[in-house]
């Protein structure tokens, strides 16, 4: 299959798309619970894997289905190993945090540990925490862009079974360098995973570098347009996604269901056209910032000022559409600035047409103690920002009026 199209578009439009029996346009929403057999024998050849077909709607269906196939082939489109096309199995999730349960709980055991970085998505460090540490599965947090501390952590200590890491990372966008750390853990026998829903397949395929599992919060760039929450696994190994991973996500519940599946298929279907929109926005916005007087730091891993922009360069189509800034005047700046928004929307989540702002230290972050806040980057004037696809002299002209009304040497309204 990944070999049928050239251009990423026409894979994303048309890749994991089966003809309907009732001949509809798109895909239907399968809304049904269970799937029938003309005999009992059909049931047991079903059950046994005999005959492929639908069983139970916890297990899997065609609208969701075809949202799997077509994550798998954007995650591996153009990519041959030993000069063969990559192949790749995904596995629907009911959000990106019930994907994320999957990997942990279908690769780890008693005992085992997980090697990370800092700056994970909050919902992922805090089930290392709540969840893991009380199983006995502990994780080692460190600063992963230095590679002779990876090394020596994975060299040191053998009962490490996987490398989680997330690229680029909320908020301030640090990059790991995925081909340097996958051949790293592979030397030592250890399992990778990569949190890639900030770059989406379009911008970063981190199979590419021999990275063994991709996650992703589907509700974000993929579906597009935040009508619906999802998350999938996709892992290379065929033969751990259909019986380990399969089980896991069966037994643990954490299934998508046929309306979100068909709603993010369909915003599949535009990735690319947005994703280059989003992306040439995100340049212009970033350097509009990085310009401004009210401004003192921009992070965007896309100027050549960000720590991390060689990473990104080098294992990124784009930079992409995430960033974040600091204003001058510190936490009431940071509020003051938001609530002077006339067309960009103040919430938190990414990934939408529109362009979206949060404040952490008042919003996401508010009840994480100061200091805690501080060491993760996420100081008092911090903005968080998913730049959208609106027309860009509209983001910016937004901007200029709420940065202007800040108000100069504390006159207000300027
Ligand atoms: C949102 C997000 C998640 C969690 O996904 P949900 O769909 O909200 O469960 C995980 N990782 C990253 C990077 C995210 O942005």
């Amino acid at each position: 299959m990944p070999h049928l199209y050239k251009g990423f578009s026409s894979l994303a439009i048309h890749a994991g798309h089966v003809k309907d029996p009732m001949y509809a346009h798109l895909t239907p929403i399968y809304a049904s619970s269970t799937y029938v057999y003309d005999e009992a024998e059909q049931g047991m050849r079903r059950f046994s894997g005999k005959e492929p077909g639908y069983i139970y709607a916890r297990w899997g269906n065609p609208t969701m289905n075809e949202s799997e196939q077509k994550i798998a082939a954007m995650e591996t489109f153009g990519i041959e190993v030993d000069g063969k096309p990559l192949e790749a199995k995904a596995i629907l999730h009911a959000s990106g945090m019930a994907a994320i349960s999957s990997l942990f709980l279908a690769t780890l055991k008693r005992g085992d540990k997980i090697l990370t970085h800092y700056s994970l998505y909050s919902g992922t460090q805090d089930f290392m925490k709540t969840l893991l540490d009380p199983l006995d599965v502990e994780a080692i947090i460190v600063d992963l862009r230095d590679l002779s501390l990876a090394e020596k952590c994975l060299r040191e200590d053998p009962t490490i079974k996987l490398v989680y890491l997330e690229t680029p990372a909320n908020p301030t966008l640090q990059c790991v360098d995925l081909e340097a750390l996958s051949q790293m853990a592979k030397q030592y026998g250890k399992l990778t995973a990569c949190d890639n829903t900030f770059a989406t397949p379009y911008l970063q395929q981190p199979f590419q570098f021999g990275i063994d599992f991709v996650i992703h919060s589907t509700t974000k760039f993929l579906n597009g347009h935040g009508t619906a929450i999802g998350g999938v696994l996709v892992g290379t190994d065929l033969a751990f996604m259909n019986t380990r991973a399969t089980k896991t996500h069966r037994l643990l519940g954490g299934n998508s269901n046929a309306f979100d599946a068909f709603l993010l298929t369909n915003g599949m279907r535009t990735l690319e056209v947005r994703m280059q929109r989003h992306c040439e926005n995100a340049m212009k916005v970033a350097e509009f910032l990085d310009a401004h007087p009210a401004i003192s730091k921009v992070n965007y891993n896309g100027l050549p000022t960000h720590p991390d922009y060689a990473v990104s360069q080098k294992q990124m189509k784009h930079p992409g559409a995430m960033m974040s800034f600091e204003l001058e005047g510190g936490f009431d700046a940071g509020v003051q600035f938001m609530n002077k928004l006339q067309m960009c929307t103040r919430t938190v989540s990414l990934g939408t047409c529109d362009t979206l702002l949060s404040h952490p230290a008042s919003m996401s972050h508010s009840s994480v103690p100061r200091e805690n806040r501080l060491e993760y980057g996420i100081t008092d004037g911090l903005i968080r920002l998913s730049v959208g696809i609106e027309n860009i002299e509209d983001i910016l002209a937004d901007f200029e009026q709420a940065l202007q009304s800040r108000g100069v040497e504390g006159v207000e309204g300027v």
